[in-house]
């Protein structure tokens, strides 16, 4: 499939639709998922438009793994994550809804079931805390 410039993470990349920014750099992007399936659910994305794992370049790649590194130490110190899980999802098979790569960093604690995938949205302000927190806690 070709890569779909009108997706929504491309949307957010080119400035048409507003997030809850956490942290950008020249190649990567992060920001709270609208959906949270748990409190500080995080999605980071490469500016590079690729669609999945497979169509992403070596260079992409490995931006796009430190600054997902970099974010989650900060959502664990920010969220008192005891567990913290990271997914990327590649095809509708897998569950991929949104076709421009990223990962996801999903805080975990024994016992918190998550939330259902991409459902139900979360109140714009408590995002903009969340992403507040997280950014405060940024190495
Ligand atoms: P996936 O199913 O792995 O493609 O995940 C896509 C994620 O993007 C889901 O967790 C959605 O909740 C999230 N999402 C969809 N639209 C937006 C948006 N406008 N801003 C932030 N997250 C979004």
């Amino acid at each position: 499939m070709a890569y779909d410039t009108n997706n929504v993470f491309a949307r957010i990349l080119r400035g048409e639709l507003p997030c809850a920014k956490v942290y950008e750099d020249a190649h990567t992007l992060a920001f709270m998922d609208i959906m949270p399936q748990a409190d500080g659910h995080t999605l980071v994305i490469p500016k590079e438009a690729a669609e999945n794992i497979y169509d992403l370049s070596p260079e992409a790649a490995a931006a796009l793994m430190m600054t997902t590194q970099k974010v989650a130490k900060a959502v664990k110190k920010a969220m008192d994550a005891p567990g913290l899980m990271l997914a990327q999802l590649n095809g509708t098979p897998a569950g991929q809804t949104v076709f421009h790569i990223h990962f996801h960093i999903i805080p975990r604690a024994a016992g918190i079931d998550l939330k259902l995938h991409a459902r139900a949205m979360e109140n714009p302000e408590k995002l903009k805390a969340f992403a507040e927190r997280i950014i405060a806690a940024l190495d």
